[in-house]
This record gives structure tokens, C-alpha cells and sequence, in this order.
């Protein structure tokens, strides 16, 4: 079912006592009911965050996880590591994964297929670098993207996808993809699923824009009519631009 979401990916940012601030500040916030909240902190804040938010609706997600279900792979995570702290959601594809991880299409398709087999929510990013977008290869970039990395899995596991779209060249640049510039995209994104699956699996994904949404940006984007929230970066490391993006729609 299509749903407006609001996911905060904090990366490599917040230590355990950072979190427990932030968490304090986050649970004296009230939560709308339409809008599905998610936080993606660091694998170290990832339990205390899950018993902390137990009787709150944020739902917890992990920023990464490696595509094997166990076995000699140091310094790696399992799906199943995951779950066992809280994380029912994983974020996969992200641009720096694949950029200073080399995480390239062919792995992100093992990673989907582990986090699927292991009942996962997957936030499943994809996006162009600025010379893609220059050379006008931004939509041909996507959809290889999307086919090599998202297309092999069957019509019933849709409903665990989430699907964000990040320009890299957005990414904490300060440079926000404009609102037509994202509704285009997000437009091409849902005609290219109707092509490879149908118009009906199409229409129910939530694909969420990112890429430096902030609090004065995140209402005209989210306004547009293919983007169904935000995946956000920089401001969901404080409650008030976090809580204020969460309000947005
Ligand atoms: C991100 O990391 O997914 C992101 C969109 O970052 P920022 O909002 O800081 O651009």
C-alpha cells in the first residue's frame, strides 16, 4: 500500500549518548497518524534506539547489510543480527555504498534477496551522478539501476519496497533536485515499474525523494504527485528540522 513516509538516515553520525539526547527530544513529540516515521541510526544505536521507541510509532531501519545470511565475513552484519536488535527495515543502494563501498548493481541484488528472505523492509535507493544528469543518461542510469539491481523479485514481494530516489549531485550538497525535477523522475520511476510488473504494483511503492530536503523545501516536494516522502540526511539529525520535514505533507 502506498504510504507517505519520512525516514531519517543518520550515517555515520550520533554515539550512544548522542542518541539517547535525540531520543529524549523525539518522544516528546507527537506523531501524526498518517505519516510513517522511520530513523536508520548506526548498527551501535540501533537496540537502545528500538527499546527506547517501543511504544512510540517510529519504525526502525538499518543503513546497510551484508548479502550473506552468516559465515566469515569480518566486520559484516547479517539480516538476521539485524532483526534480532529491532530493525525490520534496511536501506540498500545508497549512493555512498556504492560509491566508497563499491557496492554495484549485481550485489545489491544478493543484498535485496537476503533482506526478502528474511521478511526485511527494503528502502531501496537509486540515482544519477551530475555528469548523468548533464549528458541527459539520468533516465537510462535509473532504469538499468532498477532492472539490474530490483527487477528480478516477484510481484508479491513489492509490498516490503520502498523506493527512494537520490540524485548524488543533491546528496548533503545543499542542492535540491527542483519539485518538477523530482515529480519527473519519480513519474518515469513509476512507468518504468507499470512496464516490468503492472500499472496496479506500480501505483501502491512509495518512492521518496532525497537529497538535502530540509524544512523550508520539504512541503513543495513532497506536494508533487508521484513523491510520497523524503529520505533524509543532514536534517533528521535534529528533532525540530526532522519533526518539521515529518510535518511536511
Ligand atoms: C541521504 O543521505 O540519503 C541524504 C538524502 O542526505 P542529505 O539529506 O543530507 O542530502
Amino acid at each position: 500500500m502506498r504510504k507517505k513516509i519520512v525516514a531519517g538516515n543518520w550515517k555515520m553520525n550520533n554515539d550512544l549518548a548522542e542518541t539517547e539526547m535525540f531520543l529524549v527530544e523525539l518522544k516528546k513529540q507527537v506523531f501524526p497518524d498518517d505519516v510513517v516515521i522511520m530513523i536508520a541510526p548506526p548498527f551501535t544505536s540501533l537496540n537502545h534506539t528500538f527499546r527506547s521507541l517501543r511504544e512510540h510509532p517510529v519504525a526502525l531501519a538499518a543503513q546497510n547489510m551484508h548479502q550473506s545470511n552468516e559465515g566469515a565475513f569480518t566486520g559484516e552484519i547479517s539480516a538476521k543480527m539485524l532483526k534480532s536488535v529491532g530493525a525490520s527495515t534496511v536501506i540498500l543502494g545508497h549512493s555512498e555504498r556504492r560509491a566508497y563501498f563499491n557496492e554495484d548493481n549485481a550485489i545489491l541484488a544478493e543484498k535485496v534477496n537476503t533482506a526478502l528472505e528474511n521478511q526485511m523492509t527494503i528502502i531501496f535507493c537509486i540515482g544519477e551522478e551530475l555528469d548523468d544528469r548533464k549528458n541527459g543518461n539520468h533516465f537510462e542510469l535509473i532504469k538499468t539501476q532498477l532492472s539490474e539491481g530490483l527487477f528480478h523479485i516477484a510481484d508479491e514481494a513489492w509490498e516490503n519496497i520502498i523506493i527512494a530516489y537520490e540524485p548524488v549531485w543533491a546528496i548533503g550538497t545543499g542542492e535540491t533536485a527542483s519539485p518538477e525535477q523530482a515529480q519527473e523522475m519519480h513519474e518515469f520511476i513509476r512507468k518504468t515499474m507499470a512496464e516490468n510488473y503492472s500499472k496496479t504494483i506500480a501505483d501502491e511503492v512509495s518512492i521518496l525523494y532525497g537529497g538535502s530536503v530540509k524544512p523550508d523545501n520539504a512541503s513543495e516536494i513532497f506536494g508533487q504527485d508521484d513523491v510520497d516522502g523524503g529520505l533524509i540526511g543532514g536534517a533528521s539529525l535534529k528533532v525540530e528540522s526532522f519533526m518539521k520535514i515529518v510535518n511536511s505533507f
